[in-house]
């Protein structure tokens, strides 16, 4: 049986005493504030049993790791329409890039780059009573935890600095690929990445896609198909321009944040979950990236 404490412990020496730890996120004035030295590395296995190392319940803002839960609340709200208005090919650009939606007519090359997730606000704003307050219910009933929220502070922030967004969701509206007014939208979809989450919160939350849609309290939530396609797109489209690289390093599904969270799962087997709040020039946790590699060789648990 691998130690997995030990391999974590490890992993966690190698982090801590890292001469370059990548750049923190400063496009969001809120996230700039974090401090870069946080590390931690949290395990859930299919077996309940759980592993931790470093800071892994002290929360962070969860970022774009939110347009995973995003879509599979939409899934289960209108399953295969989705798909009308969102497109499941790796884009190989940046997760704000602008351009191929110009190409494309309107529809994002998936649900994991920014037009993609705005789309995906806008179906969950269409389709929930309290959008915002749903949302939130719903990440809290996978977590398994009320203690889940909003950073007010970071979603303010990017509200007043999103000019991106603003720009794709614009666009987005101007190819009628938005329903609601495009402020309503940004500001879900804002709130939306604003969640904070430790490592254990993650790795609970994200259960349900190593346990065949069903979360930590075996409620189901969304079919194996379902959960197919979500694992898929995380593998294909997860990290952007760097999809490619975390598949050939780690070699599982997984979804990073620009908060310095990475969360990664082996169906049936685990979900394991990264903080570090560095960077690399992709908007990747650096040195997260490199500790699931370690993770993955250390323990041959990958899906290749
Ligand atoms: N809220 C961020 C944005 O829209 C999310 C980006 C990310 O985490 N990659 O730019």
């Amino acid at each position: 049986m691998t130690d997995f404490q030990a391999v974590l412990n490890s992993i966690y020496q190698d982090a801590i005493h890292a001469t370059d730890k990548g750049v923190v996120a400063s496009y969001i004035p809120e996230l700039a504030h974090v401090n870069k030295d946080n590390f931690a590395i949290q395990l859930r296995t299919a077996t309940g049993k759980t592993f931790g190392v470093g800071d892994y319940n002290t929360p962070f803002s969860i970022q774009s790791i939110s347009k995973v839960l995003a879509l599979s609340k939409a899934m289960s709200l209108i399953g295969e329409d989705i798909w009308k208005r969102v497109d499941v090919e790796p884009s190989g650009h940046p997760f704000n890039q602008l351009a191929l939606l110009e190409i494309e007519n309107g529809i994002p090359r998936n649900p994991f780059i920014n037009s993609g997730a705005i789309v995906i606000a806008d179906i969950l704003v269409s389709h929930l009573k309290n959008p915002k307050e749903d949302f939130l219910n719903y990440v809290r009933e996978l977590a398994g935890d009320t203690n889940i929220n909003y950073n007010i502070d970071v979603a303010k922030s990017e509200q007043s600095t999103g000019f991106k967004n603003f720009a794709a969701a614009n666009l987005l509206k101007s190819f009628k690929n938005l329903n609601n007014p495009v402020h309503v939208v940004l500001d879900f979809y804002f709130y939306q990445c604003a969640i904070e989450m430790t490592c254990s919160q993650l790795s609970d939350t994200f259960y349900l896609f190593a346990n065949n849609g069903k979360c930590l309290q075996n409620k189901l939530h969304i079919t194996d198909r379902q959960v197919k396609r979500v694992n898929a797109l995380m593998l294909t489209c997860g990290f952007y321009d760097e999809a490619g690289e975390f598949a050939f390093e780690v070699g599982l599904p997984g979804k990073s944040g620009v908060g310095g969270g990475i969360v990664a799962l082996l169906p049936d087997h685990f979900v394991i979950t990264t903080w570090s709040p560095g960077l690399n020039k992709k908007g990747n946790s650096k040195l997260g990236m490199q500790a699931l590699e370690q993770f993955t060789t250390k323990t041959k648990q990958s899906i290749f």
